[in-house]
């Protein structure tokens, strides 16, 4: 519903997942909202095909994000396409080193999720049905953004032309190439690793069994995802060259490539869908927050995808800023004052960097042949395997279940009121 006026609490530049749930978290709030993407407005599907798409990319959801996404009311539709993950099986090829970590020894149902991009996309779109006082413009970008001591002024440019709008908060979702960074004032570092990631979903000899694999090779690794249908989706890393030559080389020779690379576990590759490949740098940026505006998502920190991490840590960002806004504007109506702004930065740092540094040194440890680190992870691994306590703290890392968690991420209302009935 648009009602005309250019003046919100809160603008979302950037109507992908991370900003689309976002947007849909505090939607249940009495705030006025706009969401921004420079996209063509997207098409709802009339509903959800429960037909196995073959080619589409993966996600895989820790723990912490489907409490997250039970919260919003988001997990029940998109329950038909979820894979629960029962063990996840770290490896390292042709090495004695092995892990293994079950959700029964973690007490926990499932240790992750999986689901396919374009039934989560489809979800978050059929859920803005429910909210129609948040506005969406498409086709229109945030062009830049000046921030005064009570708002910002937010330019959007869209195809007719540019106009401003002001807001209490902006969010900035734009993505790992994010240009509001610097309107925010912050330092970006990047890390590329010169590599490239293969994605593909394909179909093998042996059942998966609920069971996803992280195989590392000494050329980059391999995640092999299970999906429902007895499908499997992989994300294989390697050097860029490598890379440019296994995306032009034919299917035939690919799963030659793939099956040396990740073994027999799942016996012999069969089916494989169409394969799609992304460039691997990443970055951070800090500060996060400055003066109204605020980096979520890949515009904050883009992770290399080995460990499946980004939009898990994205959630958290979401389910806390929802959380800080809701108390905020309860107190004072201003989403954007300084107070919530230094709230956000200092609940957020330490799982942010945790979980930056664990992927970039898992890269390090395991994207390396070197004879040295070849050992070291081989006994890494071994110890994980023997160690309980080594274990389960992994596991609660990656399952998104450590350190304070955030109402949403602990199954509870946004909204101080909802909670208390
Ligand atoms: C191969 C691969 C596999 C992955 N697997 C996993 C996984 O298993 N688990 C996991 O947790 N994560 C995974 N990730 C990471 C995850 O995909 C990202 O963290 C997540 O998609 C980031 O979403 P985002 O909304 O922040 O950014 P994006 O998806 O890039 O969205 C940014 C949006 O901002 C819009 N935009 C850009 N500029 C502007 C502007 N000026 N104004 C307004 N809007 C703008 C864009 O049009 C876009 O819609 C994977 C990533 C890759 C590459």
């Amino acid at each position: 519903m648009t009602t005309g006026s250019t003046d919100y609490d809160i603008v979302i530049a950037g109507a992908g997942m991370v900003g689309s749930c976002l947007a849909l978290a505090l939607a249940r709030l009495p705030l006025r909202i706009l969401v921004v993407d420079p996209a063509a407005a997207p098409v709802a599907a009339p509903a959800l095909s429960a037909e196995a798409k073959f080619d589409a990319r993966v996600t895989a959801l820790a723990n912490g994000s489907q409490r997250i996404l039970r919260a919003l009311d988001l997990w029940s539709p998109l329950e038909a396409h979820i894979q629960p993950i029962d063990a996840i099986h770290v490896s390292n090829r042709g090495s004695f080193g092995m892990a293994r970590i079950r959700a029964r020894e973690e007490r926990v149902a499932a240790l992750g999720y999986t689901v396919e991009n374009q039934y989560l996309q489809q979800v978050l779109l059929a859920d803005r049905l429910r909210w129609p006082d948040t506005e969406w413009l498409y086709a229109t970008r945030v062009a830049g953004a000046l921030a005064e001591a009570d708002r910002v002024e937010v330019t959007l440019e869209g195809n007719t032309g540019s106009s401003v709008a002001t807001t209490r908060l902006l969010v900035a979702a734009d993505g790992s190439r994010s240009s509001l960074r610097e309107a925010l004032g912050a330092t970006v570092t990047q890390h590329d690793y010169g590599q490239t990631a293969i994605v593909a979903n394909c179909t093998t000899q042996a059942p998966h069994r609920s069971v996803a694999f992280e195989r590392f090779t000494a050329t980059g690794a391999v995640a092999m995802l299970p999906l429902p249908g007895e499908r499997c989706g992989f994300i294989w890393t390697m050097n860029s060259a490598q890379g440019d030559a296994l995306m032009s080389c034919s299917d035939a020779a690919f799963k030659t490539a793939l099956q040396e690379a990740f073994g027999y576990r799942l016996g012999r590759f069969q089916r494989l869908g169409e394969r799609q490949a992304y460039p691997l740098v990443a970055s951070s940026a800090r500060p996060i927050a400055r003066q109204r505006m605020l980096l979520i998502g890949n515009a904050a920190n883009t992770l290399h995808p080995v460990a499946g991490q980004g939009f898990n840590l994205a959630l958290r960002d979401v389910s806390i800023l929802a959380e800080i806004i809701a108390r905020q504007s309860a107190a004072d109506g201003d989403s954007g004052a300084a107070a919530a702004l230094d709230a956000y930065q200092a609940w957020r740092r330490a799982d942010q960097s945790k979980v930056a540094w664990f992927t970039h040194n898992l890269i390090g440890l395991f994207g390396n042949d070197r004879p040295d680190l070849r050992f070291g992870r081989n006994l890494g691994l071994v110890f994980l395997d023997l160690i309980p306590g080594a274990k389960g703290l992994l596991a609660k890392h990656t399952m998104g279940l450590a350190g304070r968690l955030p109402r949403l991420a602990r199954g509870v209302s946004l909204d101080e009121r909802r909670a208390r009935q």
